[in-house]
């Protein structure tokens, strides 16, 4: 396949974007997440591009974005109460609902389930081209399937081309991990399938009961059996890197980093923790907030470096420091010490 076309946000590029999504092909486009790679949500063959271009398994299901609430019930069925409050309370935004989807939503983009994923994203970039396309795209993150999400352009250059025709480049990605995805469970009740920036609590805000689902809070292997979401069985993230997650105080993760006998090796530790800090660094922010921005970037700035060994000072567990520690503890293949 040819060179990737890099387009701007200029009117002129973002038709030139629409054109060739309508045409099938395959773009790579920023969000306020991380950038998607995105194809006509309604055409077959496009949708298998994404997969082709990814690597991703056929059984993992893409996310359609939507750009008004009329394109979502375009394509999905019953949809409950409490969806509509959240549409109105998260949309456009970091959220995306599990609905029972209509026929006219094919089943390559659903891995065979009978459910959608739906997302309005906030990004203007994306909703103006779903605008211009008319119809809703598929779009799961523009990395190779297992490796780390994209928050820039040159990150989806970098892994996809020659495989994918263009990429349009919004900036750098304002949250900085993937929507929190969840499923409607029996009346005003949600489950939460992947953690994001929109956290637990703000959702109870909206409905009767959030639930995390077991496979999120626990740091073991999910069984493949038991998952509820495909995307929770399969690694993810990793660079080339070997990631440990190390949950301790600042002292201790220094005492634990000593003793390890790697002699390639680096940390990725917060702001407040670099000062006299005794071995090579990198840092990802001071807050959830920030570590969500960064940790993508900074785990394929490791491997631009050739880090061999990379200790991750551990993020909270809760709020937006849940959905860091979920991408982290994937990163590292479940090697966690605590
Ligand atoms: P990505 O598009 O790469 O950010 O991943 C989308 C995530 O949503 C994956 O974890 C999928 O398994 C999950 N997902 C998409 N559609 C469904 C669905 N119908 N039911 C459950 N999980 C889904
Ligand atoms: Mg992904």
């Amino acid at each position: 396949m040819k060179d990737i076309i890099c387009l701007t946000g200029s009117d002129e590029d973002l038709e030139t974007a629409a054109s060739l999504l309508k045409e099938g092909e395959v773009v790579g486009l920023p969000t306020e997440t991380v950038y998607g790679l995105a194809a006509d949500a309604t055409n077959r063959e496009a949708v298998a591009r994404i997969f082709e271009a990814k690597g991703r398994p056929a059984d993992n299901p893409l996310i359609i974005h939507v750009s008004d609430l009329k394109m979502m019930e375009e394509y999905a069925d019953d949809i409950p109460r409490c969806a509509y409050r959240l549409a109105d309370a998260f949309w456009p935004g970091p959220l995306t609902m599990i609905l029972p989807k209509k026929n006219n939503i094919s089943d390559i983009v659903t891995g065979g389930l009978d459910t959608v994923a739906v997302r309005m994203p906030s990004h203007d970039i994306m909703r103006k081209v779903i605008s211009m396309v008319g119809r809703p795209l598929a779009a799961p993150s523009a990395n190779l399937s297992g490796s780390p999400s994209p928050t820039t352009a040159k990150h989806v250059t970098d892994d996809m081309n020659g495989r994918i025709a263009a990429v349009v480049d919004g900036g750098e990605c304002s949250v900085g991990v993937e929507s929190t995805v969840i499923s409607f469970e029996g009346y005003d009740s949600v489950r939460i399938l992947r953690p994001g920036l929109v956290t637990a609590e703000e959702l109870s805000r909206y409905v009767d009961e959030v639930i995390v689902d077991e496979n999120i809070l626990s740091d073991v292997v999910p069984e493949v059996k038991e998952v509820r979401s495909p995307g929770m069985k399969y690694k993810h993230y990793s660079p080339e890197a070997h990631v440990v997650l190390v949950r301790y105080s600042l002292e201790q993760f220094i005492k634990y980093v000593s003793a390890q006998p790697d002699d390639s090796l680096c940390c990725l530790i917060y702001d407040q923790d670099a000062e006299n800090f005794p071995f090579e660094y990198m840092t990802y922010g001071s807050t959830p907030v920030e570590q969500a921005q960064q940790i993508f970037s900074k785990l394929r700035e490791a491997d631009k470096r050739g880090i061999k060994n990379l200790y991750v000072r551990s993020p909270e567990k809760d709020g937006v420091g849940l959905a860091v520690y979920n991408r982290l503890i994937r990163a590292a293949g479940y090697e966690v010490v605590e």
